[in-house]
């Protein structure tokens, strides 16, 4: 007889909110999380000047429901970004220039979007699709400098059926970098996890998984756990590295290995002030080229700074380089932006994501095996008891924590609903 009702394992947003509303339901839950912090990709650090900020996920914005209803529920405080004064680009272009290019930048976007699934679209990859296109190369590389930028990989090998159904579910009208809590979002997960109490493990590390159609087992070190029902509430990149007996179906197998982790580093650079607004700019800045970069003003209260956030190509060529050179590689980029000022900052923290050992290395995991139409499909109907579930697999927001959210309600739908069968069967029978 399995020990407890359900087994989570990963305290990311996706776990803690799948174990919150299991226990909320009744059940026997309990949360396992192989790091000696909740939050996955959501994580904090303090500055210098005592600033507590988000070094992973931070923003939202009003378009993203369960985010905002969570936030609201546990009393935390949204701050509105920065956004008065106009946005630098680089290469410089006029204001005006620039917001013409990303307009067409995202009508290309919108096409993307409203492409069929054509058959003669599946196996393509987003820069072959690109490279279709009837449109300017400045468009083109624009749009190529987003996609590294958002999806953190090469578009040379994210799937472009993917990307279509992917940013289909991203819905926002208003800036996704709207918004961020004064508390960070890495409170808000500790305020999630705080009510969990004795149902959250932390530093227990999953290994391999046991499974009957009666229930599962897991191994943590030497212990085994069981339970009647099993949340992976993990990145498919790090679902594929667990053990299965008996192995999971061959097509299960291979939707995981569909996946490929992103490459990010997120960067804080703390100001005495935020002299760029005296300047009339709003601290953004889109460079074209590097591509994959992107800078916006993430100030409160005392604290003065930018974010900068460097995904794909660039960020796997940074990664193991020295921080003294990256620090002066971004120093440049930022005093060529807003003038010499730029160059003499208090504090610059840099949070390096690629490689990193729980969650893969960036924003999400993307599909990059260009046949695995069905991958996402397959995970999201699991191998019940056992669920997989990550804001990968969400049906909106995919990549986001609010996507990370909805993956966690709806998984933990799922096993209650089953749960709730299952105990019904046995009444009957
Ligand atoms: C630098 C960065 C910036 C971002 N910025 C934003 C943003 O501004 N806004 C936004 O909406 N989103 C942002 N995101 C994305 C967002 O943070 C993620 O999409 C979301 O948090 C993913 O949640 P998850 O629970 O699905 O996965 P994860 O957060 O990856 O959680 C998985 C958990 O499983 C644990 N784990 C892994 N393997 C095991 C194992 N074997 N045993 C036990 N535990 C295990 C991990 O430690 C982790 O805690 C950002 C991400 C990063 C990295």
């Amino acid at each position: 007889m399995p020990e407890r009702d359900v087994i989570i394992v990963g305290a990311g947003f996706t776990g803690l909110v799948a174990a919150s509303e299991l226990a909320k339901a009744g059940l026997d839950v309990l949360l396992l999380e192989a790091r000696s912090r909740v939050g996955g990709k959501v994580e904090s650090a303090i500055l210098a000047n005592g600033r507590r900020v988000d070094t992973g996920g931070q923003f939202f914005c009003r378009d993203m429901p369960q985010l905002m209803a969570l936030i609201e529920t546990h009393g935390t405080i949204p701050v509105m970004a920065y956004a008065d004064g106009e946005t630098v680009f680089r290469p410089p272009v006029s204001p005006a220039e620039g917001r013409d290019l990303w307009q067409r930048v995202d009508a290309l976007r919108e096409r993307m979007i409203a492409a069929d699934p054509d058959p003669d679209l599946a196996g393509l990859t987003v820069a072959a699709w690109v490279a279709r296109q009837d449109i300017p190369a400045n468009v083109a590389q624009g749009f190529l400098r987003l996609v590294k930028g958002l999806w953190c990989r090469s578009p040379d090998e994210i799937s472009f059926t993917y990307l279509a159904s992917n940013d289909r579910r991203i819905t926002n009208t208003h800036s996704e970098l709207e918004m961020f809590l004064a508390g960070t979002m890495h409170g808000l997960a500790e305020r999630i996890a705080a009510s969990l109490d004795h149902r959250l493990r932390l530093n227990a590390c999953v290994t391999h998984v046991d499974r009957s159609p009666d229930g599962v087992t897991v191994k943590v070190e030497q212990e085994r756990l069981s339970a009647r029902k099993l949340i992976l509430a993990l990145p498919p990149s790090m679902t594929r590295r667990l053990s299965f007996s008996p192995a999971l179906p061959a097509p299960l197998n291979r939707a995981l290995a569909a996946w490929g982790a992103g490459d990010a580093i997120k960067v804080h650079v703390t100001y005495a002030r935020p002299f760029w607004r005296a300047h009339a700019l709003n601290g953004s800045v889109l460079w074209q080229e590097p591509q994959g970069l992107y800078a916006c003003d993430a100030s409160h209260g005392e604290h003065s700074g930018l974010v900068v956030f460097i995904g794909g190509p660039l960020a796997a060529e940074w990664h193991g380089r020295s921080r003294e050179e990256l620090r002066a590689f971004i120093l440049d980029l930022l005093a060529d932006a807003f003038g010499p000022e730029a160059g003499h900052p208090q504090e610059i923290h840099i949070r390096d994501w690629v490689a990193d050992p729980w969650s893969g290395g960036a924003y999400s995991d993307v599909i990059v095996d260009l046949d695995a139409a069905d991958a996402e499909d397959l995970l999201n109907r699991g191998a019940p008891p056992v669920y997989f579930a990550s804001s990968e697999l969400s049906p909106s927001f995919p990549g986001y924590i609010e996507g990370a959210i909805v993956a966690g309600q709806q998984v933990a739908g799922r096993v209650l609903s089953n749960i709730r069968q299952g105990i019904a069967t046995s009444w009957q029978g």
